[in-house]
């Protein structure tokens, strides 16, 4: 049985009209991370299309969420970027919200790093999550969580049990589930009448002008404007009426709606002046990024070629994103000696489809004298991970892929 399915029609509307954009050639989900190389893997088309007739651009194939998700291995708690993170995005949502003490519900809660920040201001939370390890954890560490995907039905369990929710969040998973109607719906029904839903996303307008292309892999089925996210979420009756911007995944957005239509931010209005500006919904705006990124990835290729030519490459950061950059950039073990992530359920691992052995910091650090020159993969923690290199000693160039232009630091 084929692990996925190639769509013939657009997910979000049903239209025929959807036109290929983007080909990353065959790739294997991004998050098999295999302990031996004689372990085979599935190789799956990895293509974006754009639909004519709601804008939304995303993946030509769907693959089995259940192979997609026992294979994840991303706990939101290991980086520093994430926890900072989570207590401006506490603060900044209880601001906004005219409750008390809230009933907040995230989706997608993960590890619970940010509902804990919720608990801790006094609100009552509740996490969903379909990886039962991480669901687990995060409950034995105060935050409780429900094992399961978030959809109306999950919706109507918790309103059943805890009654109807004054905040729901969900960051960084409306792009990646299939399942998107039934999570909107979900949120709908569970939503109080005067409730806030708030959802997190990786701007397309971002991935556009940065040449964001690791950010295509199988997971992330949808690459949302905020036209075409505001269509989504107004088929279900929710009105967006701000946003924030967000540092997370190298540049995101953060909308604010509710079920009775408000009054629209200036920032909510600038921001889609500018997206009709620059033509972000229209399919030659991303056939021109796909020319771009094609030519980014073989400057890169040549790049790391240089470097290697001197000595052991290493990589850091064995992401989702890194493995389509190096799949995408055809750069393998022949190129990169090995790749540095400090997530111990990574380590002893290869990269998918490049077959590099993934290493701890400690084991990287060894390796730093007599290496040419480290790739930051995790170029969207750039700040974090270069001060972190440096601190332990490590003096080489450091090549930083993305955004934009590749630099040497
Ligand atoms: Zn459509």
């Amino acid at each position: 049985m084929e692990i996925f399915e190639l769509i013939n029609e657009c997910r979000i509307c049903g239209s025929k009209k959807i036109a290929k954009v983007m080909d990353l050639g065959d790739q294997p989900p991004a998050n098999s991370l295999r302990e031996t190389l004689s372990e085979n893997l599935p190789s799956v088309p990895l293509q974006l299309v754009h639909c004519a007739d709601c804008c939304t651009v995303q993946l030509s194939a769907t693959v089995d969420p259940s192979y997609l998700f026992s294979h994840y291995v991303w706990v939101t708690g290991t980086s520093k970027t994430a926890h900072e993170y989570s207590k401006f995005f506490c603060s900044n949502v209880l601001l906004r919200s005219n409750v008390e003490k809230p009933f907040v519900v995230e989706i997608a809660s993960n590890d619970g790093t940010f509902l804990k920040d919720f608990a801790k201001n006094g609100c009552k939370v509740l996490g969903v999550d379909p990886a039962k390890n991480i669901a687990k954890m995060a409950t034995d560490a105060g935050v409780p969580t429900m094992a399961d995907f978030f959809n109306s039905d999950t919706a109507k369990k918790i309103e059943d049990k805890e009654g109807k929710a004054d905040i729901v969040f969900a960051r960084n998973v409306i792009p990646h589930v299939k399942e998107v109607h039934s999570i909107i719906l979900g949120i709908a029904n569970l939503l109080q009448e005067n409730g806030m839903g708030v959802i997190e996303f990786h701007y397309s307008q971002i991935i556009l002008d940065e040449l964001h292309y690791d950010s295509v892999y199988h997971e992330h089925l949808f690459f949302y404007s905020l036209q075409s996210m505001l269509f989504l979420l107004k088929k279900y009756g929710l009105h967006v009426y701000d946003l924030t911007r967000s540092p997370i995944s190298g540049g995101s957005l953060v909308i604010y709606f509710s079920k009775h239509p408000k009054e629209i931010s200036p920032a909510l209005a600038e921001a889609l002046a500018t997206e009709e500006k620059n033509k972000i919904n229209e399919l030659q705006t991303w056939l021109n990024f796909a020319d771009a990124c094609s030519i980014h990835a073989k400057k890169l290729k040549e790049t790391v070629q240089e470097y290697k030519a001197k000595g052991a490459v290493l990589g850091y950061g064995a992401s989702a994103r890194s493995s389509t950059m190096l799949n995408y950039a055809l750069l393998d073990s022949n190129n990169i000696d090995c790749v540095i992530d400090k997530n111990p359920l990574k380590q002893g691992r290869y990269t998918p489809g490049t077959n590099i052995p993934i290493i701890s910091f400690e084991e990287g650090k060894e390796r730093f004298q007599n290496c040419s020159c480290i790739l930051l993969l995790a170029w969207n923690f750039e700040k974090e991970v270069i001060a972190d290199l440096r601190e332990n000693g490590f003096t080489g160039p450091i090549i930083v892929p993305l955004p934009n232009e590749i630099r040497i630091k």
